[in-house]
């Protein structure tokens, strides 16, 4: 050997040996062929915890934190390190104290000429991090995710509560197309004026939620007469009834009682109810609509006698996209009770289903907390 090559050499294996004890980035930790740690260097006490006597003689195992461990994921680096290959990994490293550091690391085997492994080496930066930064990005993307959901589900909320508009609108215009009677004509005109409004007032909601504006609807609550809001969604559904062949009944008491609620979204809960009641009731069945005073709640009832609700199907009937024991080419999304749920909630009441089952009828209440005037309602 020439003492240029030598010299160089030594120098060089100088900055090794320099680096290896400066390092304030990198742990150098060598193993025997057993896995046991036999060399300590750079930043291998500071990432670790463990002095350079604590760490020497202690299996490689003991950076591992007990999941890894239990999962033999400190022999299986070592076995592909021996296999020829480096073994590259990030993973959860454990201190002596314990706690934990995100680390980037790669273990190689150095071999003699036989083959045989002399010595393993374990290079490790701390890159708590970079693991950070990435699980801020990943919850940020499942906060993303979770918004786009809940966007999709009100889109597709909005765009149900949009179509149910289009009966009474169709029935309007056929009755003002067909029947010459002014009374009529007055009365579908009204019909037509309070859907158009109806519509804007949700179209409105589409472009504030795709704006990201707001993501659920308002409510404006006002004192609504029970009585009244119940005839006007019923007197909306009487040409879809009447085409069906169904008969739909009101029943209310005599004395007018009020409840603070949102004119239209009020309309909404009982259009979505009263249009299920006329989907799910085939012709000459009877739909009873009514409103009583219960607990200081006003009680909206829709009973009919159609194709009724099986009890394993009851629990689940308010769920998103829940539909019952209908073929699946029966036209609907199975997100109106959803609405009607989420709306009423939002109104301070309830709903709830019953069913005898299949085939035998259904009722639904929808229950909103009368308003309170000082003086006593009905
Ligand atoms: P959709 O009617 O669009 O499927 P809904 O959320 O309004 O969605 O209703 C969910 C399911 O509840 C329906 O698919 C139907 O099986 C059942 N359902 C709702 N109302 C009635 C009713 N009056 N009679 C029988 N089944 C009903």
């Amino acid at each position: 050997m020439s003492s240029s090559t030598s010299s160089t050499q030594s120098s060089a294996s100088g900055w090794v040996s320099y680096l290896l004890s400066t390092t304030s980035e990198h742990a150098v930790i060598f193993l025997n062929d057993a896995g046991v740690i036999v060399g300590w260097f750079g930043a291998a006490e500071r990432l670790f915890g463990y002095t350079e006597t604590e760490a020497l003689g202690l299996d490689f195992g003991v950076l591992f934190g007990s999941d890894d461990r239990q999962l033999g994921l400190d022999r299986q680096e070592m076995a592909v390190a021996k296999d020829g290959q480096r073994s590259e990994d990030d993973r959860w490293h454990v201190r002596k104290d314990g706690s934990r550091f995100w680390g980037s690391g790669l273990l190689e085997s150095v071999k003699q000429p036989d083959g045989t492994v002399s010595v393993f080496c374990k290079v490790v930066r701390d890159r708590t991090d970079i693991r950070a930064q990435l699980d801020t990005l990943q919850n940020r993307l499942s906060a993303q995710r979770n918004e786009n959901e809940r966007r999709t589900r009100i889109f597709v909320s909005l765009g149900h509560e949009l179509r149910n508009l289009l009966g009474p609108l169709q029935n309007a215009t056929m009755l003002m197309s067909e029947v010459d009677d002014p009374k009529l004509r007055e009365k579908s005109l009204g019909v037509l004026r309070r859907q158009l409004s109806a519509m804007e007032t949700l179209l409105n909601d589409l472009s504030l939620v795709s704006a990201a504006e707001v993501s659920v609807p308002r409510v404006k609550t006002e004192p609504v007469v029970v009585q009244e809001a119940l005839e006007l969604a019923v007197n909306s559904m009487r040409g879809t009834a009447k085409a069906n062949r169904q008969e739909l009944i009101l029943t209310v008491p005599p004395v007018a009682f009020t409840v603070d609620a949102d004119p239209l979204r009020l309309q909404q809960m009982l259009l979505n109810l009263l249009s299920n009641s006329l989907k799910y009731t085939p012709a000459g069945g009877h739909i009873n609509v009514s409103a009583t005073v219960e607990s200081g709640h006003a009680v909206f009832r829709v009973t009919d006698d159609g194709i009724g609700i099986s009890s394993d199907c009851l629990p689940h009937i308010f769920e998103l996209f829940t539909r019952g024991d209908i073929p699946s080419t029966a036209p609907g999304l199975g997100v109106g009770l959803a609405v009607v749920k989420e709306l009423v909630t939002m109104h301070g009441g309830s709903v709830e289903a019953r069913s005898p089952g299949a085939g035998k009828g259904s009722v639904f209440a929808l229950r909103l907390p009368l308003r309170h005037t000082g003086g006593s309602q009905v």
